[in-house]
């Protein structure tokens, strides 16, 4: 797996946990966001009834499980967590269900994921704090109403596009979070160094969070890195120098790109003239998967500018050729 990956890798969830902020106060950036949710939070409390169902949308490694969890923990309530593709039957959703207590928050990752008759079950839940089991077979089958005390539903997802229109329109509130700024993941280096005892300077911190595709995760993850280089190879302390020595040795470049961002560019440019050329082609070219081309490489670098999707095939900018260190052809410079 890449360093440069937003999703959680292997048994990352266990050492992120320990950098996970608790409080709203505690989470970086998303003002927006962290505002909105603060004031459902307090009318809610004021009200002594549990929350609106929220909906978190953005890219992985932005904070939507912080947030679910800062939610639950705000209203004092236990937190239960599961996702869109474990619950592959409505009796998965109908067990986890009757299980809540009144004021439970259920955390859903990847809602958007979830199999058809358990988002029918899960409008029903969220509406009426009630579902049907069914019970049987056939003629025989009969449905058993059940009861659910009235619980607080966190679903996550990557696009709120992506969810049906009937399960999103019974979310109270929708938050959509963005990417961060290079400062705010300064900030957020700065707080993971502290809570893991790394000594680092200003410029050090700097460097890896300029390097971390605008995600909270992938500046965690880097820090873990570098930490490991400044501890083995220096004096413990993670400098500028420190950090650009070891991210150079994991391959990821001061835009945060790694070596199959790189290769795509690369290809793209040197073998096909900068394109347009099919991703097929381009996935052949570099050796890798079509769908991991377009699903791993491309969207950072279209999110950077360096890439463009045209009907005819992707196109190199000629930001991607300054990039590369390569002169910008002439019929690109226009
Ligand atoms: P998601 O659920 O969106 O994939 P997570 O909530 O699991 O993302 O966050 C990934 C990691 O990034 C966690 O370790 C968390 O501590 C850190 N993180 C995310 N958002 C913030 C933030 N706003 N401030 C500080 N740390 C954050």
């Amino acid at each position: 797996t890449r360093v440069v990956e937003a999703e959680a890798t292997g048994d990352e969830r266990a050492l992120e946990a320990a950098l996970r902020p608790r409080t709203l106060d505690e989470v970086v950036g998303q003002e927006r966001v962290r505002e909105q949710l603060a004031l459902v939070l307090e009318a809610a409390r004021g009200r002594g009834r549990a929350p609106d169902h929220v909906l978190l949308s953005g890219p992985p490694g932005l904070g939507k499980t912080t947030l679910a969890m800062i939610i639950a923990a705000e209203m004092g309530s236990p937190l239960r967590l599961t996702s869109g593709p474990a619950i592959t039957h409505a009796g998965d959703l109908a067990a986890i269900l009757s299980g809540m207590n009144e004021g439970d928050v259920l955390f859903v990752d990847e809602i958007h994921r979830m199999s058809r008759p358990a988002e029918e079950m899960l409008y029903m839940a969220m509406e009426d704090f009630r579902v049907d089991v069914v019970i049987g077979k056939g003629p025989g089958a009969t449905a058993i109403p059940l009861e659910i005390p009235p619980f607080t539903l966190v679903g996550a997802t990557t696009r709120a596009g992506l969810l049906p229109g009937p399960l999103r329109d019974r979310f109270g509130f929708t938050g959509h979070l963005e990417f961060y700024e290079p400062r705010e993941l300064d900030l957020i280096v700065n707080r993971s160094a502290g809570l893991l005892d790394v000594a680092l300077t200003d410029d050090g911190s700097a460097e890896i969070a300029s390097r971390s595709r605008g995600t909270p995760r992938i500046a965690n993850r880097l820090l873990r890195r570098v930490r490991d280089y400044a501890q083995v190879r220096a004096d413990g302390v993670i400098t500028l120098d420190v950090a650009r020595r070891a991210l150079e040795l994991y391959e990821v470049d001061e835009s945060g790109l790694d070596r199959l961002d790189r290769g795509v560019l690369d290809v793209l440019c040197r073998r096909f003239g900068g394109g347009p050329v099919g991703v097929s082609t381009l996935a052949v070219a570099v050796g890798e998967e079509r769908e991991t081309v377009e699903e791993v490489a491309e969207p950072f670098l279209v999110r950077s500018g360096l890439l463009a999707r045209t009907p005819r095939g992707r196109v190199a900018t000629p930001a991607a050729w300054r990039h590369l260190g390569l002169a910008v052809p002439r019929q690109q410079q226009v």
